[in-house]
């Protein structure tokens, strides 16, 4: 009986560690709608400037990810739109890997909406586009607080504009690294 209870005790001790270690740190999301390849041949029609940026970003990190920019039908677009929404920007997946609406994509369109983005910092529309390659590389919105992850909804945008090592962990995760 003693060591039964001994026994119980154990796993409740194990299992506070696993949920006070958990919740002290923003935890990437998967999403499942992100591209097939983390290799993107992008058109970029228009990146409100900050394309080059974004890319640098993501090619900083430690993950297979490449962004190469192309032309032609088969490749993903980035535009800029005057839109009235309340998104600074947007992912939408297309050429999806099963039954065409579902699964991972085959390439992408990331809208960014120039009513909200046209009189913000280079730095803050440069964390916009890299957030919304964060959704083409299989990570979803975060909404946990702290600058955290770059797909936090309440992170501050004019200073965190790269991928965190968490969001590099749900890439990783994601490709199979
Ligand atoms: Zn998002």
């Amino acid at each position: 009986m003693h060591r039964m209870i001994k026994t119980i005790c154990i796993i409740v001790v194990v299992c506070l560690l696993f949920a006070t270690s958990g919740a002290s740190a923003a935890q990437y999301i998967y999403y499942d709608s992100g591209l097939r390849s983390p290799i993107v041949v992008v058109n970029v029609i228009d990146a409100m400037g900050v394309f080059g940026i974004a890319q640098t970003k993501w090619h900083n990190t430690n993950t297979c990810v490449q962004i190469v920019q192309g032309t032609g039908n088969d490749v993903s677009t980035i535009v800029a739109e005057n839109l009235a929404s309340s998104w600074y920007g947007c992912y939408t997946p297309l050429s999806r890997e099963h039954l065409f609406f579902w699964g991972r994509a085959y390439k992408c369109k990331i809208t960014l909406n120039t009513q909200l983005l046209a009189n913000k910092s280079a730095t803050f529309r440069a964390s916009v586009l890299v957030h919304e390659f964060g959704h083409a590389f299989c990570l979803d919105d975060n909404p946990s607080s702290g600058n955290l992850s770059i797909m936090n909804y309440d992170r501050d945008r004019n200073y965190l504009s790269w991928p965190t090592t968490d969001d590099i962990a749900g890439v990783n995760y994601a490709y199979g690294e």
